[in-house]
C-alpha cells in the first residue's frame, strides 16, 4: 500500500483528485437534473432567468472582508433559495448557465479549475437538496416547520464544500492543514451562517412578492457590498498609515519588528536562508548642522525614494528603523548575496547627486552598512538586530562609506580565536573546582562532545564557536547554587530544586556582564528546554527552541546519565541510548537524539575495534 502511495506523487494524486472530483461532480449533475431544461415550463425558464440574474449580480458584488480583503460571494444563497422554493434539480439548472457564463467572462482562471468549481458547486447542491428532503423539508413557501431542515442543509452544503476544498489542498500543498484553519474555520462559519439568512429571506421576497421581491433583495445586497467595500478601503488605508513612515515613504520601525518575526519565523520553520541589513546615513548631523533640518528632511525623503526604487522587483524590503537609519530585510538570500545588493546600493548612492552633498566628507551621498544571517541558534530577534549593529559599527570604524558582513574573518568579531575564548571561559569554570568538581568535568565533557558533533553537523566557523563554547559554558549559574544543596547526596525537596532550575537565569545574567560572550546566552538559557514544551525556562517548544540548543540538551543528558551523579545511578552506554530513544519526542528533538546515537555507536565501534 505504502509502495503505491509513494509511487503517485503529490503531483500525480491532486490531478487524479481534481479528475475524480469532475467527473463525479458532472455524473451528479446528469443524474439530478434529469435533462430539466426539455421540460421546464415558460413560468419556469423565467425564474431560471430571474435567480441566473441574481446570481450574477451577487457574484460581481462580492463582500470584501478585512483584513486580507477576502471576497465573499452571495451567490451561494441563491442556490439555497432554489433548492428550498424549487428543489435540487431546479437549482442545478441555474448553476449550468452561470458557470457557463464564468468560463467565458473570467478568462484568466484555467478552464478546468472552472470545471472543479462547477462540479463542487454541483455536488454540494445536490447533497443540500437531498439532505432537505430527507430531514423533512417541504418544498415551497417558508414555513417554520422547515427550520430543521433548513439548517440541515446549509450544514450538508457547507460540509461537502469543506471536504472536497480540504482534500484538494491536502493532495496540492504542503500544508493543508493550516490552509484548512485559515479558510474554513476562521473566515466561512459566520458567512455560512449569513447566506442562510438570506437564502431564507430571498425565498420569503420571491414567494410573497415575486420580481419585485428579487429586486429588493438585490438592492439590499448591493448596497452591503458597498458599505464593505467602503469598509475595506478604509481599513487598507488606515492600516497603510499605520505601518509606514511619513517622511520616507518606506514601512516604518514596528512594522518592521513586525516582518522580522514572521521572516525568523519562515526561516527557522523551512530552513530558508534570511539576511538583515543595517545602514546608516554618513555624517548627516554634519548636512543638518549645514543645511537645517528641513533640507536634511528632503535628504531622507531622496533616501526613501531611492530604496522602495531600488528593492522594487527584488525580495527585498526597506523600513525605516529610525533617524537616518534604515535596514533591509533580505528573505531567501544569504550573506554573500546581501552583502553585494548593499554594496551595490551603496555604489549607486555615492553617484546620486543632491544639493550640498559636497561638504560631507565623502564629497557624495554615503551610508555605512553592516548585514548579519540569519544562524540556526537563534531564538530571538533582537540577536540579529544586534549582529548587523555590531557589523555596521565596525563599517563605520573602518573609515564609513562601506558595508561590512558580521563574522566575516577579517578580525571584527574577535571571533574565531577560539582557543583564547577556550581559555577564558575554563578560567572561570575553575571557580567549580572547589564547589562542585562533577559539573567541571561534565562541562569539559560535554565541550567535547560539542566539538565533535560541530564536524558531524558540518558546521560553520562561526556557528561551531558558539556551539562549543556554549557547551562548555551552559552551567555556569551553577556557581550560584549553594555547596550543600550541589553536593547533597539525599533526595532534594522541591525549593531546592527551584534553586536548581535557576542556574539558567543565573547563568545568562552572569555571562551579561560581559559582550564578548553575550552570544552564548541561548545555550545557558535554554539547555533544559524540552521538545515537548515541559521544559524550564519558558517552556518552548519544539522549533522554537534553536536547533543547536536541542543538540545540547541531547548530549547534556546523555553525559549525564552516563556519569556519576549523587542523585541518579549511572548507566552504561547502551541503557542511555535506550533512555535517549525512550525519551525521543518528549524530552528530546527525535532527529537529533537519533543523530546522537549514531555518533555514539560509531565512536564506541571504533574504540572496540583493535
Ligand atoms: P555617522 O556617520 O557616524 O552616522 O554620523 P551622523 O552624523 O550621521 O550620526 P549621528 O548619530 O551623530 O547624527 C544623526 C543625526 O540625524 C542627528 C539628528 O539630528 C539627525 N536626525 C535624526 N532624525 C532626523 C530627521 O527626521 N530629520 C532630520 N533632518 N534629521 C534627523
Ligand atoms: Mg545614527
Ligand atoms: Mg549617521
Amino acid at each position: 500500500m505504502n509502495f503505491i502511495r509513494n509511487l503517485i506523487r503529490k503531483a500525480d494524486r491532486s490531478k487524479m483528485y481534481v479528475f475524480l472530483l469532475s467527473c463525479t461532480g458532472i455524473g451528479v449533475f446528469i443524474y439530478t437534473n434529469q435533462w430539466s431544461y426539455f421540460h421546464l415550463t415558460t413560468a419556469e425558464w423565467v425564474m431560471v432567468y430571474t435567480m441566473l440574474g441574481a446570481a450574477l449580480i451577487l457574484d460581481y458584488f462580492t463582500f470584501q472582508i478585512p483584513p486580507k480583503g477576502n471576497q465573499q460571494s452571495m451567490d451561494s444563497s441563491v442556490y439555497l433559495a432554489c433548492i428550498f422554493m424549487f428543489g435540487g434539480a431546479f437549482s442545478l439548472s441555474v448553476l449550468l448557465p452561470i458557470s457557463i457564463i464564468l468560463l467565458i467572462k473570467d478568462r484568466k482562471l484555467t478552464w478546468w479549475k472552472h470545471v472543479v468549481n462547477f462540479s463542487i458547486y454541483s455536488l454540494m447542491i445536490t447533497g443540500a437538496s437531498a439532505v432537505f428532503e430527507w430531514t423533512g423539508g417541504q418544498i415551497g413557501a417558508i414555513d417554520g416547520y422547515n427550520l430543521f431542515p433548513y439548517f440541515a442543509a446549509l450544514a450538508a452544503y457547507f460540509m461537502i464544500n469543506t471536504i472536497t476544498l480540504g482534500l484538494f489542498f491536502l493532495f496540492s500543498t504542503k500544508d493543508a492543514l493550516q490552509q484548512m484553519k485559515r479558510v474554513f474555520v476562521t473566515e466561512s462559519l459566520l458567512v455560512y451562517l449569513c447566506t442562510l439568512i438570506l437564502a431564507l429571506v430571498l425565498t420569503i421576497l420571491v414567494v410573497h412578492n415575486g420580481v419585485l421581491g428579487l429586486l429588493l433583495y438585490l438592492s439590499l445586497s448591493i448596497l452591503l457590498s458597498h458599505a464593505f467595500k467602503q469598509l475595506f478601503i478604509m481599513y487598507q488605508s488606515i492600516e497603510e498609515k499605520a505601518n509606514s513612515d511619513q517622511r520616507t515613504g518606506l514601512f516604518n520601525h514596528s512594522y518592521f519588528e513586525n516582518m522580522l518575526e514572521i521572516e525568523l519565523n519562515t526561516a527557522r520553520t523551512q530552513g530558508t536562508p534570511l539576511c538583515l541589513g543595517l545602514l546608516d546615513i554618513d555624517d548627516f548631523k554634519k548636512y543638518n548642522d549645514q543645511f537645517g533640518h528641513l533640507q536634511g528632511d528632503s535628504l531622507l525623503a531622496l533616501l526613501g525614494d531611492f530604496l522602495l526604487r531600488k528593492t522594487a522587483g527584488t525580495p527585498v524590503t526597506a523600513f525605516r528603523y529610525g533617524g537616518e537609519e534604515f535596514t533591509l530585510l533580505m528573505p531567501g538570500m544569504d550573506i554573500d548575496e546581501s552583502y553585494r545588493f548593499m554594496n551595490k546600493l551603496r555604489k549607486q548612492l555615492n553617484d546620486t547627486p543632491f544639493e550640498g552633498v559636497e561638504v560631507l566628507p565623502h564629497g557624495c551621498l554615503s551610508f555605512s552598512g553592516g548585514v548579519a544571517a540569519y544562524q540556526v541558534d537563534m531564538y530571538n530577534k533582537s540577536q540579529l538586530v544586534d549582529q548587523a549593529d555590531k557589523a555596521l559599527y565596525y563599517a563605520k570604524k573602518q573609515g564609513k562609506n562601506n558595508v561590512h558582513r558580521y563574522g566575516s574573518n577579517d578580525g571584527m568579531e574577535h571571533e574565531i580565536d577560539l582557543v583564547q575564548d577556550v581559555r577564558d571561559i575554563e578560567q572561570q569554570l575553575n571557580l567549580f573546582q572547589y564547589k562542585d568538581m562533577d559539573t567541571f568535568k561534565h562541562s569539559k565533557r560535554v565541550y567535547k562532545y560539542a566539538l565533535d558533533i560541530s564536524e558531524v553537523l558540518k558546521l560553520d566557523n562561526v556557528e561551531k564557536r558558539r556551539f562549543v563554547l556554549g557547551a562548555l559554558i551552559h552551567d555556569i549559574g551553577k556557581l550560584e547554587i549553594p555547596w550543600s544543596i550541589l553536593n547533597k547526596k539525599e533526595k532534594l525537596t522541591a525549593e531546592e530544586w527551584d534553586t536548581i532550575k535557576g542556574h539558567v537565569t543565573w547563568g545568562k545574567k552572569m555571562v551579561m556582564t560581559n559582550d564578548r560572550f553575550a552570544d552564548l546566552i541561548p545555550y545557558i538559557e535554554l539547555h533544559h528546554e524540552r521538545y515537548d514544551g515541559q521544559g524550564y525556562p519558558y517552556g518552548l517548544k519544539g522549533q522554537e527552541i534553536p536547533k543547536l540548543c536541542r543538540m545540547l540538551t541531547v548530549i547534556d543528558s546523555f553525559d549525564a546519565m552516563t556519569t556519576e551523579r549523587p542523585y541518579q545511578e549511572t548507566k552504561n552506554i547502551e541503557e542511555a541510548i535506550e533512555e535517549l530513544r525512550a525519551c525521543s519526542g518528549t524530552q528530546f528533538d527525535p532527529e537529533l537524539a537519533e543523530l546522537f546515537i549514531g555518533y555514539i555507536e560509531k565512536r564506541t565501534a571504533h574504540q572496540r575495534s583493535p
